[in-house]
């Protein structure tokens, strides 16, 4: 990073700074590795450093897993939010400090949960209307309607000590280092208000499965099903696994800026047009941006990073390189692990990324005409999330099959139609539906499987065909991404959507790897912001802000302490 950029950075840390000229055409400041939201989230906060900086993103365009796409060349006309589909966890500090809005960060919250089941009837649940809880719970059962308001406040309180969490940097724990004690410390000073019954509720939701908390709670299938839905999203788990208690917290934790708990919303144009804000700001703040340009290597001299090389042997310098792509690629294929310690190369190829996760994107030339719920005109239940998850038994059943190695019969879905609000994505009169659906097992990365995931996708559309019976016949074109493609065509290895599980043990202080949880890595001037760590995944920006945060600090520190030499390859506990 710029010496005397930096500087002025210092004087006035809040406002964006141009970009000091350029040493060489290039040397740059900071490279960023990998153009999803959080490259361009740290891009943009490096750059308004005052520190000259490059995006270099593999694929023709940015925004990686926040993508909005025409899928079917014969009607360009339809866009697609092509995997990730709506927002929730991008926390206000980043929209605001990036000034999103001016940049076009505009969301439409979403209305209510919405199942109609197959054997008749069905269910909304809305995140903040209790009075229509009611009445929609109650017609399933009086215990759970009553329940319900309980269960929100329980879930609030839960939400107070885990939401600003997520903004923490992880501390080393189990490491004797002075600073990582004093960063332990502080992070218990901070929680001393705790009592005994929020530490056991933080304790049960970390530890339990989404069906046995359900179960403490609630009596009705209809309703279990429905709340279940969140703690299964992604996650190569069914319902009844210990930690999908915490998957549902991960995703009930944000509120779209509404101040609704739980909210969720979608972005006009789709989640690409987030990454597009993004990009303007980080282009605005100075930043310039490469696609087509794929990493090969990270330069390394003198034991700290030193730039990286492109795929055609192009080479790129800088002294602070941001990763922002999967550990897999960015450690072990990227840095190597003749340059990593054993201890962390172990992590990383231990490091658990699977899902069975199948996007299906639909063009629809009319609305799901519901039994239960009649008509094709736009009503309540369409603005949601219309899901194809009855019952937790349903749900586990379709993760067992895909435990047994086979695609789900009856897969689960999180639906929704983002052009219920978004006018932006088809011509009038038609729709876009997306169906975020699991499971197909969980080696399914490496093979493409085209064909039966054509019959996968079939299956589920019949689902939704049993209940509501147009579904079918509304079918304009259909876009069906499998975990091959996620990982070949995305880099999202495995198929996972996080680049990782969020399973207890890639949590936190462990997420990517213990010892390194805090967006820093084993060699010095390398930086980690991919949804590998702490607060990803979800389209949140977190570990991009924290990483950019982190290259800024460390900047600072060695510019206060002239001489001060880091050691070539960072250990944990030895900092
Ligand atoms: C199907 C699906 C549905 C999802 N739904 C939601 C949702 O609704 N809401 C939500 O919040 N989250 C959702 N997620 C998760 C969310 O999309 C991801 O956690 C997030 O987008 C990841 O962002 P990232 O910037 O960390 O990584 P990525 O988006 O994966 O970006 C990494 C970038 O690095 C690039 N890259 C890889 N290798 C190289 C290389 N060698 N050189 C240069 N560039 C490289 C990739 O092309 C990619 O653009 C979903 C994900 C998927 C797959």
């Amino acid at each position: 990073m710029a010496t005397k950029a930096t500087k002025a950075a210092d004087a006035n840390p809040k406002g964006p700074k141009g970009p000091k000229a350029p040493k060489a055409p290039n040397d740059y400041d900071a490279i960023i590795v990998g153009g999803g939201h959080n490259g361009l989230v740290a891009a943009a906060y490096l750059a308004r450093s005052g520190a000259r900086t490059l995006v270099l993103e593999a694929r023709p365009k940015t925004g990686g897993a926040a993508t909005t796409e025409a899928p079917w060349p014969d009607a360009p006309e339809f866009k697609v939010t092509r995997l990730s589909y709506v927002m929730s966890l991008m926390p206000p500090t980043i929209i605001n400090d990036l000034d999103l809005a001016r940049h076009g960060y505009k969301i439409f919250p979403m209305g209510p949960y919405y199942q109609a089941f197959p054997e008749g009837g069905s269910i909304r649940i809305y995140a903040d209307d209790a009075k229509r809880n009611y009445e929609e719970i109650s017609r399933w059962s009086k215990k759970d309607a009553e329940a319900m308001p309980r269960w929100d406040a329980w879930l609030a309180g839960v939400a107070e000590v885990l939401g600003p969490l997520l903004l923490t940097v992880p501390p080393n724990l189990g490491s004797r280092k002075p600073n990582d004690l004093k960063e332990t410390l502080r992070l218990a000073w901070r929680h001393r208000n705790l009592d005994v019954r929020t530490i056991a509720d933080v304790t049960r939701l970390m530890t339990m499965s989404i069906a046995d908390l359900l179960d403490d709670w609630f009596e009705a299938p209809q309703v279990k099903g429905a709340l279940a839905v969140n703690g299964v999203i992604g996650t190569w788990a069914g319902p009844y696994e210990p930690g999908t208690a915490y998957v549902m917290a991960h995703h009930s934790i944000g509120d779209v800026g509404d101040g609704h708990l739980g909210n969720w919303g979608f972005q006009e144009g789709g989640m690409g047009a987030v990454a597009d804000t993004i990009a303007r700001a980080a282009r605005e703040a100075g930043a310039e941006i490469r696609t087509d340009a794929k990493v090969g290597r990270l330069l390394i001299k003198n034991g700290r990073a030193a730039g990286v090389e492109l795929e055609n042997g192009q080479q790129l310098t800088a002294k602070v390189v941001v990763s922002s792509v999967h550990p897999r690629i960015a450690f072990l294929d990227h840095v190597g692990r003749e340059n990593l310690p054993d201890d962390f190369v172990n992590d990383i190829e231990h490091w658990k990324s699977r899902s069975g996760v199948v996007k299906i994107n639909l063009a629809l030339a009319e609305l799901p005409d519901f039994t239960a719920n009649p008509g094709t005109n736009l009503q309540e239940h369409h603005t949601g999330s219309v899901e194809m998850a009855p019952s937790m038994p349903y749900i586990e059943r379709a993760f067992q099959d895909a435990r047994e190695g086979k695609p789900a019969t009856r897969p689960f879905s999180d639906g929704v139609i983002p052009t219920a609000f978004d006018t932006t994505l088809c011509p009038p009169g038609y729709h876009i539906m997306s169906l975020f659906t699991q499971w197909v097992p969980s080696d399914w990365n490496e093979q493409p499987h085209a064909e039966e995931l054509q019959a996968y996708a079939d299956r589920m559309i019949d689902c939704y065909n049993e209940v509501a019976p147009n579904f079918k016949s509304a079918i304009l074109h259909r876009d069906v991404v499998g975990p091959y493609q996620m990982e070949h065509d995305y880099g999202l290895v495995g198929g996972n959507i996080f680049h990782g599980e969020l399973s207890l043990e890639q949590l936190f202080h462990m997420r990517p790897a213990p010892g390194f949880a805090d967006y820093r890595t084993p060699v010095p001037g390398l930086y980690y912001a991919s949804s590998a760590t702490h607060a990803g995944g979800g389209v949140c920006g977190i570990p991009g802000m924290q990483a950019a945060k982190a290259a800024i600090a460390d900047r600072r520190t060695a510019l206060s302490r002239p001489g001060l030499r880091r050691p070539a390859i960072r250990r944990p506990g030895r900092r």
